[in-house]
């Protein structure tokens, strides 16, 4: 009777091994689909520059006559497309890191003031588009302890895309900090015609890009946002209940105190 019991046990024990193994399996699959599916988004993203950069470096070789216009033109084009390219492979490799897990954080001591002053004019120079920044300076004096720069990289980044996607004949972009239930919260809020609901959770997704707005990037800027923010221990997400496009950073208050 023993014996047999020990044998019941035995086989219980194989067919949970079985299950684990049948699931680690589907797991993996499921990684390796993803990789593809990823490699496949990289390649149609990288192909597109390289196209047109062939095609415009062959007219420039081979074409007879061109005005010293269209030389100029289409030099100009070979030249947007290879910065695009460098900017996809920037980005790419910034996501991969962040992703890896093998970022190190410098973490340093600033008010959220001195980071948001910084992150609006070096976006402001980095676009000749124009947009208002109003801001609500109540608690822009609350101290943080985090990494500045990527802290200052995720502004950088929504109030770029404030630039490129508002859509307001006279775009605002307002942004205003609160000290909201043990978090530091900051909103970007622009007067733009917003996100579509059924599109607000995408955005974060790699290569996600609503419409076909072609002025835009790959769709990695918030993807990139998003990691940067789970590895400070906050977060950013899409605030909805606004008219224009709305997104909220949210730091909890523990880096806050342990500055003090
Ligand atoms: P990219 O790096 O290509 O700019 P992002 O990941 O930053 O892409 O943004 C993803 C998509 O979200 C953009 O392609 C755009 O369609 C949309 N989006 C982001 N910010 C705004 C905004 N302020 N107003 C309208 N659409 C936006």
């Amino acid at each position: 009777l023993e014996y047999s019991s020990q044998l019941e046990a035995k086989s219980a024990e194989l067919s949970r091994t079985a299950r684990q193994l049948r699931e680690a399996n589907a797991k993996l699959t499921q990684v390796s689909k993803q990789k593809d599916a990823f490699l496949s988004q990289v390649s149609h993203e990288l192909r597109t520059p390289m196209t047109s950069i062939r095609a415009f470096s062959e007219i420039l070789r081979d074409a007879e006559g061109l005005s010293a216009e269209e030389q100029t033109r289409y030099a100009a084009i070979i030249h947007d497309e290879s910065l695009r390219l460098t900017r996809l492979l920037d980005d790419l490799l910034d996501l991969s890191v962040l992703e890896s897990g093998q970022v190190s954080l410098n973490m340093d001591d600033a008010t959220l003031n001195e980071v948001l002053d910084r992150a609006v004019s070096s976006a402001l120079a980095g676009s000749d588009r124009k947009i208002g920044v109003r801001r609500v300076r109540a608690n822009e004096r609350i101290p943080l302890y985090t990494d500045l720069d990527r802290l200052g990289q995720v502004f950088i980044n929504l109030i770029s895309n404030a630039q490129k996607y508002c859509d307001a004949d006279e775009p605002v972009l307002t942004i205003s900090a609160h000290d909201v239930g043990g978090q530091m919260v900051i909103d970007f809020i622009d007067n733009g015609s917003g996100i579509p609901t059924e599109a607000q959770s995408l955005v974060f997704e790699k290569f996600a890009r609503v419409g076909s707005d072609k002025a835009g990037g790959a769709g990695l800027g918030l993807a990139i946002c998003r990691e940067i923010m789970q590895r400070l221990g906050g977060e950013v997400a899409y605030l909805p209940g606004h008219a224009g496009a709305a997104f909220r950073v949210s730091l909890p208050l523990a880096y806050r105190q342990a500055a003090q």
